[in-house]
């Protein structure tokens, strides 16, 4: 016989392999209980993923929580915060057993990893498999990276490269035209993306801006600008495009991919001039790849100075939702 609600709960979500000793009181009662150090400030983000929209259903549900637990991670990372804790509310058409255990495998597998602990959630029964995660997460008082600290004359810095996640959806969709090793060297960064965590945490007291890019380079960067009143010019041949999408793909292509589609996860940041030297060492020891992309400017808007030394205007446009 299909288990009850509770006994789903009591059997997945009760007891798991992290537990943080700021938690007083987590999954079980009507509300879970948690101590937030003293002198810092609570950090809390939320992302939901919707079956059809975000992901396949014909992904297995490992890739579903990773992804679920990463995205909400990498908005953490793009803080400079410390994660700590998750409630997690799934709808799902069916109670699919097999389904819910290997989801929990997944996220708790990637949970431990950045010590969270999940202290809550809901179950309903709902048409579409929907999962909702709440991250939360801590920082020392102040010291915060926001999208609106970034100044004239910053350094513009992209980690790791850009465009794979974008090229393995386009494979998703047109599988034909390409293989399966190469649908296979970029797929973990759709499905299995992983969060820059240590990258934004050690960038506190150093970098004045930061975003992690969900909706692409292009219109990440263009957030910061707009909320930091700023503008900012890239310079072409900087810009990291992976290079499986430089193999495979016409340059226009690799291009759009990398600029405009998004959910790389890669973070970006702008850096006071004084700091360059400093920061570039810190990620050479975290043996995170880094780009000086470009600088903020007093002209509003995004330009890019193309390898022919003409400057063109870059839409901030990415992926929308609605
Ligand atoms: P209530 O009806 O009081 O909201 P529930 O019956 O929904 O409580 O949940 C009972 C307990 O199980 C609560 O502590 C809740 O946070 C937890 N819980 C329910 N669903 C999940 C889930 N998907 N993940 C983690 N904890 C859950
Ligand atoms: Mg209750």
């Amino acid at each position: 016989m299909a288990l009850s609600e509770f006994e789903l709960i009591d059997r997945y979500f009760l007891h798991q392999e992290t537990n943080r000793s700021d938690v007083v009181l987590g999954v079980g009662d009507d509300a879970a209980l948690v101590r937030v150090p003293m002198d810092h400030d609570l950090v809390l983000t939320m992302d939901s993923l919707v079956a059809g929209i975000h992901f396949l259903s014909t992904w297995p549900a490992e890739d579903i929580a990773h992804k679920a637990l990463a995205v909400n991670l990498s908005d953490l990372a793009a803080m400079g915060a410390e994660p700590a804790w998750a409630t997690l509310s799934l709808v799902l058409p069916q109670i699919d057993e097999n389904w819910i255990e290997g989801f929990c495998q997944a996220f708790y597998h990637l949970a431990k990893q950045f010590n969270v602990q999940l202290i809550g959630g809901d179950l309903s029964r709902g048409p579409t498999l929907t999962i909702t995660l709440e991250l939360h997460g801590f920082i020392p008082t102040g010291q915060a990276i926001t999208r609106s600290g970034a100044q004239i004359g910053d350094l513009i810095y992209v980690t790791g490269a850009l465009g794979e996640s974008g090229f393995a959806l386009h494979i998703e969709k047109h599988l034909s035209l390409f293989s399966d090793t190469v649908y296979r060297s970029v797929a973990h960064r759709l499905r299995r993306p992983m969060p820059r965590l240590a990258e934004g945490r050690v960038l506190r007291g150093l970098a004045n801006s930061m975003i992690d890019i969900s909706d692409g380079l292009a219109a990440d960067l263009g957030h910061i600008l707009e909320k930091s009143g700023v503008g900012a010019t890239v310079i072409e041949e900087k810009i990291p495009i992976a290079s499986p999408l430089k193999q495979h793909l016409s340059y226009d292509q690799a291009w759009n991919l990398a600029l405009f589609h998004g959910e790389d996860y890669e973070l970006c940041f702008t850096l006071p001039l004084k700091y360059q030297e400093r920061v570039e060492t810190l990620f050479t020891e975290l043996q995170t790849d880094l780009h000086l992309i470009g600088h903020i400017d007093s002209q509003q808007g995004l330009r890019c100075q193309m390898r022919n030394q003409q400057v063109m205007n870059l839409e901030p446009k990415g992926y929308q939702h609605f």
